[in-house]
């Protein structure tokens, strides 16, 4: 059967291995006779699948005993209001780098809850650039310092984490989570949506650091907001399906060679695209060289009626959802682990071919 090649920046791209496996499993999971999705979330194969999903995260990444992992619900815009809610008291500072759409809603639902120290804001230029380490300043009393790994719309990235001199690290990781190593050891808690990098929406994954969990405000939470209510057991019915499906997801990335090798396809595949976009001055990227995604490339054409047409073009040729956020607009192609370098190739093909008949 056919498939597109999908930009989608998300829910995005699939591995087509994964979704042939959950085809063959719909029915009848490994002999049940019923589907995952109408089984007990407390069952043997369902904890299996959420024993399995642990064990590959902590091994992808290298977790210690000294870190919690959650299967939550509510998407990466629930963790802007529960990180907060859960660590930032009234009295209290926390630092937030404002690079993009993104940090400026998790911005937003922090000063509900206390108060915020912007450390940078690239707004002035656009968000066209994410800060270098010795532009951001952090109030030294801050709670913790919330950065956005990967700027989903903008089209930028950090290269690595900032330096907070012991001030805990907290990442939105939504679209570039398990695109490369990190250093775990940096942070006090990572948050991630699951339909950008790693399976279907429905799952957000986050991990925390056991000594910044113990400083959260414990039992005045509501329990389900609460971190600590989720340690150790299933506080409630997870999104059994979506979990599955990112089980899978884990177990490609695994069998493929784990962080080491997406941080290498990935690179080799945004060079392939940024190449093309630098050839001459038909295309161009809306972003500062030093802070390019290699997730989310973001590019400009001379004009808006040749982007309209090498959107329709690009259609005919199968390839789909490259138009830019509309806050930005031009054209946006997402190339996150499980686009294949199959897609990338034919659209560059297609890139020089319309900038030949175009330009
Ligand atoms: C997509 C995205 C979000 C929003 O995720 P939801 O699951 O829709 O809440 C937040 N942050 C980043 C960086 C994203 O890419």
């Amino acid at each position: 059967m056919k498939r597109a090649h999908n930009f989608s920046a998300g829910p995005a791209t699939l591995p087509t291995s994964v979704l042939e496996t959950a085809q063959n499993e719909i029915l009848n999971y490994k002999g049940s006779g019923v589907s995952i999705m109408e089984m007990s979330h407390r069952g043997p194969h369902y904890t299996e699948i959420d024993q399995q999903a642990r064990e590959r995260l902590t091994r992808l990444l290298g977790l210690g005993d000294d870190f919690e992992i959650f299967f939550l619900q509510g998407g990466a815009t629930t963790q802007f209001m529960q990180v907060p809610f859960n660590f930032l008291r009234e009295d209290e500072t926390a630092d937030y780098v404002n690079t993009g759409a993104w940090s400026q809603k998790a911005i937003k639902e922090a000063k509900r809850f206390g108060n915020v120290h912007v450390s940078y804001s690239s707004e002035d230029s656009h968000f066209d650039h994410v800060p270098s380490q010795d532009q951001m300043k952090f109030d030294p009393s801050s709670r913790y310092v919330h950065f956005t790994s990967n700027n989903t719309i903008f089209g930028t990235q950090f290269k690595k984490e900032p330096e907070t001199n012991g001030i805990p690290l907290v990442c939105d990781a939504s679209s570039d989570f398990l695109s490369r190593p990190i250093d775990v050891q940096k942070y006090g808690l990572i948050y991630a949506g699951a339909q950008k990098n790693l399976g279907p929406s429905g799952v957000t994954v986050v991990i925390v650091r056991k000594d910044f969990l113990q400083t959260n405000k414990g039992d005045e939470l509501p329990s389900i907001l609460n971190y600590k209510s989720h340690v150790g057991k299933i506080l409630n019915t997870p999104p059994t399906y979506p979990i599955y499906l990112m089980n899978l997801v884990l177990g490609w990335i695994e069998e493929k060679g784990g962080l080491k090798y997406f941080e290498q396809f990935n690179d080799d595949k945004a060079s392939k695209l940024y190449g093309t976009i630098d050839k001459d001055d038909f295309y161009k990227s809306t972003v500062q060289e030093s802070s390019r995604s290699l997730m989310n490339v973001t590019f400009r054409l001379p004009s808006e009626d040749l982007e309209k047409k090498f959107l329709e073009e690009a259609k005919e040729h199968d390839l789909v959802a490259l138009k830019g956020h509309r806050s930005v607009g031009g054209i946006r192609a997402s190339i996150y682990n499980n686009c294949p370098m199959a897609s990338v190739n034919a659209l560059t093909d297609f890139m020089e071919q319309f900038r030949n008949q175009n330009g």
